[in-house]
């Protein structure tokens, strides 16, 4: 079923589109199923369950961290995971450059940009983005900016939760529209990738731009809360 799943969302998806299977809630054998099928990208949403399974599972899955992090819980997070696509908060921010420093390692990253209507969510607003990005205009030549332990990566966003198309439309569009602008702005060489779409929008999302879809239920099915 897993691999049926894979195959038909791999029809649909344009090969330079890159999916993350999003196995939160599912155990290691259904992970493993999708790996047999050769899905070797995985997204997890909490520290505990992602370092438990990073540990287990084979070394060449690339492992996406894709939840709200708190920064006692870096450790369980930063050795295993290849991209950290949700940074939502400066403090967060701050602290894995720390870790990185610490440990010698830089961190690609994804900011998340606050969309949706949802007040609970987290994310970074645009003005907040743009300011992070913006290089410190009195740097020597050579010196280091405040981040020099994490490469940013690109935006990651969560549309509205909501049937309403438009409305998340409207979000993919707002998304799409700020990494141009941040692209046109800034020009970083490393700021590639846009990570929008769900298994319920994951198409849309493609339309406008995302280079990531991370995509759980339309693989693994439903997930069981415990
Ligand atoms: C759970 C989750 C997904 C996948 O959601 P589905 O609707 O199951 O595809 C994608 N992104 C984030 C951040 C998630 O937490």
């Amino acid at each position: 079923m897993v691999e049926d799943n894979l195959r038909r969302i791999y029809k649909e998806l344009p090969p330079e589109v890159k999916l993350v299977a999003v196995s939160k809630f599912h155990p290691c054998e259904d992970i493993l199923e999708a790996y047999r099928a050769g899905q070797r990208r995985f997204g997890e949403n909490r520290p505990q369950e992602f370092a438990a399974k990073a540990v287990q599972l084979p070394e060449d899955i690339e492992w996406h961290f894709i939840g709200h992090l708190q920064t006692n819980k870096l450790k369980m997070v930063l050795p295993y995971a290849s991209l950290v696509e949700s940074i939502d908060s400066r403090h967060l921010l701050d602290a894995v450059e720390k870790w990185g420093s610490e440990h010698g390692k830089v961190i690609d990253v994804l900011l998340e940009l606050h969309l949706g209507a949802e007040e609970t969510k987290g994310g970074f607003t645009e003005a907040e983005i743009e300011e992070i990005l913006t290089p410190v205009p009195e740097l020597a030549e050579g010196a280091e900016g405040p981040y020099p332990h994490i490469r940013f990566r690109g935006l990651m966003g969560m549309a509205t939760n909501t049937d309403d198309e438009a409305a998340v439309e409207a979000d993919f569009v707002r998304i799409e529209a700020f990494k141009k602008h941040l692209d046109d702005r800034f020009a970083l060489p490393d700021f590639t990738e846009l990570s929008i779409g769900m298994s319920h929008d994951w198409p849309l999302a493609v339309r406008h731009g995302a280079t990531i879809v991370r995509i759980g239920t339309a693989i693994f099915g439903p997930r069981i809360y415990r």
